[in-house]
């Protein structure tokens, strides 16, 4: 396999190590990138995890161009599903230009 096109994942959040459930999810996260299979149902894993236990590690919404934060904090809805904290959480474990695809 050929993993020239592709980018590494980041260094996840120092917090994400000090979690056992966040070291499990991105081992498997890192599993399937590495394998180069789909890895979409584990970045969501990871990302609901981080919402609904460390929510106080969720970024604040992007302002540095992002092109959902806007959408999501136009709804004015609070974000009762926790989406937009999921985006956001995102890029705590994932590059950029896949972080925000979502
Ligand atoms: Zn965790
Ligand atoms: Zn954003």
């Amino acid at each position: 396999m050929d993993a020239q096109d592709e980018d590494p994942l980041p260094p996840p959040a120092p917090f994400m190590w000090a979690c056992a459930r966040c070291t499990v999810l991105l081992r498997a996260l890192g599993g399937v990138v590495e394998a180069d299979a789909g890895c979409f149902y584990e970045q969501l894993a990871v990302a609901r995890h981080v919402v609904e236990e460390h929510p106080e590690e969720v970024p604040p919404a992007h302002t540095d161009g992002c092109e959902q934060c806007p959408h999501y904090a136009a709804r004015g809805d609070g974000d009762p599903g926790g989406h937009w904290a999921e985006h956001r959480a995102r890029g705590l474990f994932l590059p950029p230009h896949i972080a925000r695809l979502l």
